[in-house]
């Protein structure tokens, strides 16, 4: 019996009664993020005792690499970490970050131009509130990243979603880039490698994207969080390194939570215009101040530091794309482009549909989850319905374990 009862009000009752202010129509309209929900759902069955095995997270297995580890516990004893310090970051770690960022995405920025923020996500909140006023338009290729839809109507702006699918290798092309575009579109996003699709944009059509771009006075985003993960022939390049031209309209978005297996440290940047980055700065300085400083030299540690570590977690992750690129086709009624960055795979499950396992992947993710106790993302969640992301991401054994759970649902022994 819970206190409550003998004051006779309860947050239940509170609610019940003035349900519909309670909450702001800007904040009520954001939805759960579904790839965290099927997350926490598999985590919550594992807690119970079952053995599940999660498709679904978007986070390297992989422990953060030692050294960074010691520069962090060697950072909680210096007296100075426990103080608040400059919101846009620690001077060292937005140099080293300026330096990291010309090595490798080629594009001439200085640490004026570097905010540190709590992860790459708060960087994508920050880049959509400093750009955009209401009714502002955004071309978001689709499928696209569960956040940006959200960061934007938050922001006040209106997401626009340019389809994209297999034909193309889940690449925008400048003909639908185009039909998108109205008089009201101020800003283009970027993603390469992207989340869910691991597609990666060969050079020649960065540099079209971003030309056109260019031409049509847009604003680019460009989220590179996925930049040292590209496998097989593909190659990263940054829009902003390849079109200079843009550097006065452009945010890269970044961090080292997948490149370092770093994503529970929360640390990220945004590189702009000195203009940009101070109206951001001014926005974090009243939402969460400076990054946990010991978090930041970690994060200097890793971004100054070597990348063998990342060559290890890359041909893991490598070997992990093939086999699940080649179990994923083998299966009845799935078709799946061969992913070339990132760590997902985006397979269609639209023949598999109309049976028992339900008529949309909502239904079939449910059941998945219910009867082969796998965790996989339905594509709803990423504006394509009929798909389902699957991370690899996952040790080598739970990766085949799980997929063969997977075939044999769908070949109706599950
Ligand atoms: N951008 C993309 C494309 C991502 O996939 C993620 C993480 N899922 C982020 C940004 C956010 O990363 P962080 O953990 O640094 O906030």
């Amino acid at each position: 019996m819970s206190g409550m009862g003998a004051i006779g009000v309860s947050y239940d009752s509170a609610m019940r009664s003035t349900q519909s202010a309670r909450v702001s129509k800007r904040v009520g309209s954001i939805a759960e993020s579904a790839t965290l929900a099927v997350d926490a759902k598999a985590k919550a069955m594992k807690a119970a005792g079952e053995d599940v095995i999660g498709f679904g997270a978007g986070e390297p297995d992989f422990p953060t690499p030692e050294h960074i580890v010691e520069a962090a516990a060697a950072a909680t004893r210096d007296a100075k970490n426990h103080k608040y310090t400059a919101t846009n970051g620690l001077p060292e770690l937005r140099e080293a970050v300026a330096e990291k960022t010309r090595r490798d995405s080629g594009l001439d920025c200085q640490a004026a131009n570097v905010l540190i923020t709590n992860g790459a996500k708060q960087a994508v909140y920050n880049s959509f509130a400093a750009l955009l006023d209401p009714g502002d338009e955004v071309l978001m290729p689709a499928p696209y990243w569960v956040t940006y839809p959200e960061a934007i109507q938050l922001a006040g702006g209106v997401p626009v979603p340019v389809p994209t699918d297999e034909s193309t290798g889940f690449q925008a092309t400048i003909e639908a880039l185009e039909a998108a575009t109205t008089e009201r579109t101020k800003v283009l996003l970027f993603v390469s490698p992207s989340n869910p699709t691991g597609a990666v944009y060969p050079p020649g059509a960065v540099t079209a994207i971003g030309q056109w771009a260019a031409e049509n006075n847009l604003w680019v985003v460009t989220d590179e969080i996925y930049e040292h993960l590209v496998y097989g022939d593909a190659r990263f390049t940054s829009l902003p390194g390849l079109v200079p031209e843009l550097a006065e309209r452009s945010i890269i978005v970044n961090g080292v939570a997948k490149t370092f297996a770093m994503t529970g440290w929360r640390v990220g940047w945004m590189i702009g215009p000195k203009d940009v980055i101070g109206a951001a700065t001014n926005l974090q300085s009243h939402a969460t101040s400076n990054v946990a400083n010991v978090c930041q030299k970690a994060a200097l540690a890793a971004v100054s530091g070597p990348l063998d570590c990342v060559a290890e977690m890359r041909s893991a992750f490598d070997r992990r794309r093939r086999r699940m690129h080649e179990l994923l086709s083998a299966m009845p009624g799935v078709t799946c482009a061969e992913p070339e960055g990132a760590f997902y795979a985006f397979p269609s499950f639209e023949k598999a549909l109309g049976g028992d396992l339900g008529d949309t992947t909502l239904d079939l993710a449910a059941n998945v989850l219910e009867r082969a106790k796998v965790a996989i993302v339905p594509g709803e969640a990423f504006g394509a319905p009929g798909y389902a992301r699957l991370s690899y991401a996952l040790g080598d054994a739970q990766l085949d374990e799980g997929l063969d759970r997977v075939a044999r649902l769908l070949a109706g022994g599950g």
